[in-house]
């Protein structure tokens, strides 16, 4: 196993070498998807960079407990418990039940991960499938004096906190910036200070998800669903905590809070945070009209795109970017990933074809020496990429047959480029369509060689050139006709 992992810490603001609390076990959890409307694009640009964490890990051989949970409650549309539930609100909208709402949508996010194909988590758990851990953890923050009740909702006392730990710690922001910054929340008057935050609200008569509890009937807040389901699988002390960067400065803040407050722990070793999406250089958000679906995307169904991409090249072009980067939509930048794609998948799929040779002008182990060195250094997935284009440029070389390489060695090469495309990048041919292209030529380039043969060269020139209209090679060599896609 390569033990030269270094990962960026968002709460030490520094890379750190990457050493697992209970070698080799890794606990990772991800704050999943608040499901009540369609996933979009900057939330799977989050969990497509996790998938890559995740693959990553588990081709070093650590044995991963995978974590995302799935928010089905207590998400109200302000970070800080005002507004309504959200839940609550499109299901007087869309005249459907609460629960109906969180089907549809976690159904659809899970189609959509699939689409990329991200691999499913070890475990996705349910806010409203925990209420009572959640309730437990709320009275235990209580009993540590960290928390207090008004009227049925449990406050979380972020002044009394800040005595013995450090709020900021995730941000290394200014408490006092903090306070002045932050809204007095009409209605709120109850809570003591402004920054305090609820860990359970008591549920108005109109209000539909809500459960009983020891303080009355009522809803568990936002943040302590993954206090207490991280806790529960993962333990009070786990590897890695991940999430959108704009999680941080509140949600993230909290968990650490409530962790600690409940169990005197810090919850993480490691907090991974990832870059948002820009769309030709301004921010992704739905209210700026620029927060395209993954399904606009993948249809071209937007008035941003030209048209349509696949949700590999997609993938690939998300990729191409380190998580921690920033990322910027456009056509140009999606069509120069989709041709790169194109040719990483094509070069892969010349490898079976490649003829040895007795000796090698090539170097695989030092390949692989740095591709294992961009992934170590804090999953740099696209100077991996640049190195797999290496590889690409290898196998061009040798097919044409400049450049020898031994039958070990092309060995080696496929098992790299196949571990590299497809474990780590979780990367996939696409697909049928192109299976039943690639017969389909080779139906045709069977017809010209049956021409040749019968010295009708005007049918055989014809088949040439019109193959090569689009954009298909073909070569004669003395035992065989092959063709390659440019
Ligand atoms: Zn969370």
């Amino acid at each position: 196993m390569d033990t030269k992992l270094v990962v960026y810490n968002t709460i030490t603001r520094k890379k750190e070498n990457f050493i697992p609390l209970n070698f080799p076990f890794v606990g990772l959890y991800v704050c999943g998807p608040t499901v009540y409307s369609d996933v979009h694009l900057g939330n799977c640009r989050t969990f497509i960079s996790f998938d890559l964490i995740y693959r990553y890990l588990l081709h070093l051989d650590f044995k991963v407990r995978y974590v995302r949970n799935i928010t089905d409650a207590g998400h109200l549309e302000g970070d800080r418990d005002e507004g309504d539930d959200k839940f609550a609100k499109k299901a007087k909208l869309e005249k459907l039940e609460p629960m109906e709402i969180v089907q549809k949508y976690t159904l659809g996010f899970h189609d959509v991960m699939r689409l990329f194909n991200a691999l499913p988590p070890n475990i996705e758990p349910t806010a409203t499938g925990h209420i009572s851990e959640q309730i437990e953890m709320a009275k235990k923050i209580i009993n540590n004096g960290f928390a207090y009740e008004v009227n049925g909702t449990i406050y979380f006392d972020v002044e009394k906190y800040s005595k013995e730990y450090n709020y900021t710690i995730l941000t290394n922001r200014q408490l006092e910036d903090l306070l002045v910054n932050t809204r007095e929340l009409g209605g709120q008057n109850e809570k003591k200070g402004r920054l305090d935050f609820a860990l359970w609200i008591k549920a108005k008569p109109e209000h539909i998800m809500k459960w009983p509890s020891p303080w009355g009937i009522g809803f568990p807040g936002w943040h302590i669903e993954c206090s207490a389901m991280s806790g529960k699988y993962l333990g009070d002390v786990f590897d890695i905590h991940g999430g959108g960067m704009d999680l941080a400065a509140t949600h993230h803040t909290n968990e650490i809070a409530q962790s600690e407050a409940c169990n005197h722990k810090q919850p993480a070793k490691y907090w991974m945070h990832t870059n948002m999406l820009t769309v030709n250089g301004t921010r992704m958000s739905k209210s700026a009209g620029n927060g395209f679906l993954p399904g606009e995307l993948f249809t071209g169904n937007h008035p941003l795109l030209n048209r349509g991409f696949s949700p590999m090249a997609v993938r690939f072009f998300m990729l191409q970017a380190h998580y921690r980067s920033t990322l910027d939509f456009s056509n140009d930048a999606l069509e120069a990933s989709e041709k790169g794609f194109k040719r990483l998948i094509n070069a892969y799929s010349l490898l079976n074809k490649l003829k040895s040779s007795n000796s090698s002008e090539v170097d695989i182990s030092n390949l692989s020496e740095r591709c294992y060195a961009a992934m170590n250094d804090d999953f740099n997935s696209p100077v991996l990429i640049a190195e797999l284009f290496e590889a690409v440029h290898m196998v061009n070389s040798i097919y044409d047959g400049n450049t020898k390489a031994t039958e070990q060695d092309l060995i080696t090469l496929k098992k790299l480029m196949t571990e590299f495309i497809f474990d780590v990048l979780g990367l996939k041919e696409e697909t049928s369509q192109t299976d039943d292209m690639a017969k389909l030529i080779d139906f045709v380039v069977d017809l010209r060689t049956e021409a040749k043969y019968n010295k009708d060269y005007a049918t055989s020139d014809k088949i040439r050139n019109g193959l090569e209209q689009l954009g298909i090679q073909i070569k004669d060599t003395k035992e065989e006709t092959t063709w390659n896609k440019a």
